[in-house]
């Protein structure tokens, strides 16, 4: 008889069944199994033996699932990492890495629907009937080639295919972007069909590659030299507009020619679709997108054809696309490398996609480029050290030149009487007469909603979320009081229920108070606002980039959102509200990232040949944040802060693992962090920090206390996650702090 392991999506690491005669079952394998009276779970066979274990009743495997291994060896190999790294489960790692339809909740085995692991279709494109007629298209392409080009070519390659009798073409043999592919259907060239795909078929199509320019060549080289003396990984700092893309691209091609697969992780989801276009214009359909805004059916359907690829895949897709199946991944680009939505902070595994692509490449023996204008410093830390390649690209491609960067004292103009609405004279001005040359305006702000805070003049009362210690948001529009961490909403109030004081004034400033004061101010020209209240969907956000790109708007106000990759045309000022509490967060990453916001934000002014400016509003003028963003010297900038960092023990000189309990009363748990604190500082002594309340110290009803353990770098760190585990099961013993949740954070962001 044997016995197979198996990963279900649950806590334990694996659980045991036996495997019914005849059925052949490997590593990787999905199959069904029944868990407890009513569960049917998806799970992954792990390994396969004949010891039997020593519990009495063990169910047998009800099926096996796909006719091919769900996961290759590097994907076990690399969840198993990751379980370990992370201090979560297998399960864990299995709910986060395959997607909801490869394991439906079922209480039944007929409920188990299997339709998914079928086979589905390939996507063709035919000549539509009238055109299957070489002459009438030779005479179409006369007829259109000056006035549309783009469709003359597809027309031409169509003809090439129907010359060799190949009615119906893949696809991924057509190297255009699909919204090139839509119109030419829409205008009655081409129509879609689908036909069973046919897996395993070796992608032969040639692309052609812009030509890179010498100071792009020179860093092409230089990537391609460590690469062959060894060295996996390689940190590329181009500043915004060098053409790192183009850099990428000549990586992608060498490794899909020879059959190798690529996987191009972005920060952003809303970065894809652009991306996408780029690549799919050089790769053709090589090229797929996977993240969390697709179907499921079509998450699902791309899992399961990478599976069963042959290589040659182009994979683009935020930091979850590194669970994908790719079995001979040979090269992860990470672009943005120094973003921190790479790390995955709400639920487990807690896992830095950035990190987690370097451990995969090198399990898989590829390699990883690594690029952004502003690196993390511990990318930096480890070019430094000689650890990664490094390259640098200080140039902009083409004419573009670098923008004008200005500090606006917000102190001074308060004393001056120079300070309306939250605009400075200068800001003011400036705007103004960027708008008068019709020119495009982005302003930056850091906070979304009215404003922050609704406060009594009278009595101080501020009204608060109910759940969690924060004050509610104001948010104009929706005629709502709301809280940004629990979603809690209320009606605005008239009076102070305090005091009964009408005399309720509005404290602090966000983007819908921005967009405002800009309508104030500029009553002539439109404003346009992009956050996550206006974006609610992919499309909406799209509407917004797609209306300011066209220019239906002159002014932009936005969070975070408005500073990633866009390429506006015509913005030539990028002004930034208020730089202070940027600068001022009580983190100690707050001077890095502050100078990777302030720098991104900046890279959106004057992208082309025209010169563009950035204004910076602030009222803490001294912080050498500003001055390095003003003279773009990222080195004194990393220099400064790695030398504090060291000094202070903190990363990349240190790994840090934050703990954080919660729960809904604060004795029992305020006890319980104490207890466990002591237990720590037993074995780790002066390592450990806390426990501490954080400023939100309640959510959604539940207490909140964190502890910090600082493991320095000489030390182990598997060690001492060892020890940190035995202790945590200790803890679970006891009955009454079993209900205490305890979250673990290995290097937390
Ligand atoms: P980055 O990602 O470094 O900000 P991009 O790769 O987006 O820069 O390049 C900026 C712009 O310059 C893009 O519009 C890109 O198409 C163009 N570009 C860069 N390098 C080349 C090249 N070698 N040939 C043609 N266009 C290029
Ligand atoms: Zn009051
Ligand atoms: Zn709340």
């Amino acid at each position: 008889m044997l016995y197979a392991e198996i990963v279900l999506p649950l806590a334990q690491p694996t659980y045991t069944f036996s495997i019914p005669q005849g059925m052949e079952l490997a590593c990787g394998d999905a199959v069904l199994v029944q868990f407890g009276q009513r569960n049917y779970y998806t799970g992954i066979v792990w390994s396969i033996s004949d010891k039997k274990p020593d519990y009495k009743r063990v169910k047998s495997v009800v099926r096996r699932l796909y006719s091919r291994p769900l996961l290759a060896a590097e994907q076990m190999r690399f969840w198993e990492w990751m379980a370990d790294y992370y201090m979560c489960s297998l399960g864990e790692v299995m709910r986060m890495a395959l997607p909801s339809l490869i394991k439906p909740k079922a209480q039944s085995e007929e409920e188990f629907s299997q339709e998914i692991f079928s086979t589905p279709e390939e996507h063709c494109l035919r000549l539509m009937s009238v055109w299957r007629d070489e002459p009438a298209v030779e005479q179409e392409i006369l007829r259109i080639e000056r006035r549309a080009p783009r469709r003359a070519e597809v027309l031409r390659d169509m003809l090439s295919f129907l010359r060799r009798g190949e009615c119906e073409v893949p696809r991924y043999a057509l190297p255009y972007d699909s919204a090139l592919l839509l119109t030419m259907r829409r205008a009655g060239y081409l129509e879609s069909v689908y036909r069973p795909r046919e897996y395993g078929s070796v992608l032969h199509c040639p692309f052609s590659l812009p030509t890179p320019s010498p100071a792009q060549q020179r860093v092409i080289t230089q990537i391609r030299s460590s690469q062959q003396a060894g060295t996996t990984v390689h940190l590329l700092r181009g500043i915004t507009g060098s053409g790192k893309t183009e850099i990428y691209m000549q990586f992608i091609a060498e490794v899909v020619s020879r059959g190798g697969d690529v996987l191009f992780l972005l920060p952003e989801i809303a970065l894809t679709s652009q991306l996408v276009e780029r690549l799919e214009r050089v790769f053709g359909e090589r090229v797929t997108s996977y993240h969390s805004k697709l179907t499921a059916q079509r998450r699902t359907e791309t899992f399961l054809r990478l599976s069963q690829s042959e290589g040659g895949e182009i994979v683009i897709g935020a930091r979850s696309a590194i669970f994908l199946p790719l079995k001979h991944l040979q090269l992860v680009v990470v672009d943005e490398e120094h973003d921190q939505s790479y790390k995955q902070s709400d639920s487990a595994p807690r896992y830095n996609g950035r990190d987690a692509a370097v451990v995969l490449a090198t399990m898989c023996g590829g390699h990883v480029l690594l690029g952004s204008a502003t690196p993390s410093l511990e990318s930096y830390a480890n070019a430094l050290s000689g650890k990664y390649g490094y390259s640098e690209l200080l140039e902009r491609y083409g004419e573009a030149v670098p923008p004008r960067i200005v500090i606006s004292d917000t102190r001074r103009a308060l004393k001056r009487g120079e300070r309306r609405g939250h605009f400075n004279l200068d800001l003011k001005q400036a705007i103004s007469a960027r708008l008068a040359r019709g020119e495009q305006v982005m302003l930056f702000q850091n906070r979304r909603g009215y404003s922050p805070a609704l406060q009594c003049g009278d009595c101080g009362w501020s009204m608060r979320c109910p759940n969690c210690n924060v004050a509610l948001t104001l948010h104009r529009n929706k005629q709502r009081m709301e809280c940004h961490y629990c979603g809690h909403n209320e009606a605005v109030p008239s009076r102070c229920p305090n005091c009964r004081t009408t005399a309720l004034t509005m404290m602090g400033f966000g983007t819908e108070k921005a967009e405002d004061a800009v309508r104030e101010l500029f009553p002539e020209n439109s404003v346009l606002r992009l956050d996550s209240d206006t974006s609610t969907s992919e499309r909406a956000y799209n509407s917004i980039i797609g209306a300011f790109a066209r220019g239906e708007g002159d002014v932009l106000v936005g969070t975070q959102m408005i500073t990633k990759g866009f390429d506006f045309a015509n913005v030539s000022l990028v002004g930034i509200l208020n730089a202070d509490n940027l600068m001022l967060s009580p983190d100690f990453r707050a001077s890095e990232r502050a100078f990777q916001l302030l720098t991104q934000v900046a890279g959106r002014a004057g992208r082309r040949e025209r010169a563009g400016e950035v204004i910076i509003q602030t009222s803490e003028v001294e912080n050498p944040v500003l001055g390095w963003v003003r003279s773009g010297d990222y080195e004194a900038m990393a220099r400064c802060e790695l030398a504090e960092r060291e000094a202070f023990g903190y990363p990349p000189y240190s790994r840090l693992v934050a703990l954080t309990l919660r729960y809904a009363e604060a004795p029992l748990l305020r006890h319980a962090a104490a207890t466990l604190a002591k237990r720590l500082r037993e074995r780790f002594g002066g390592r450990v920090f806390g426990p501490v309340e954080p400023y939100v110290n309640r959510v959604r009803g539940e207490w909140i206390v964190q502890i910090l353990l600082k493991i320095e770098h000489r030390s182990s760190v598997a060690k001492a996650k060892n020890i940190l585990r035995a202790l945590l099961s200790e803890m679970a013993e006891v009955s009454e702090w079993r209900k205490i949740k305890i979250i673990v954070d290995v290097d937390p962001q």
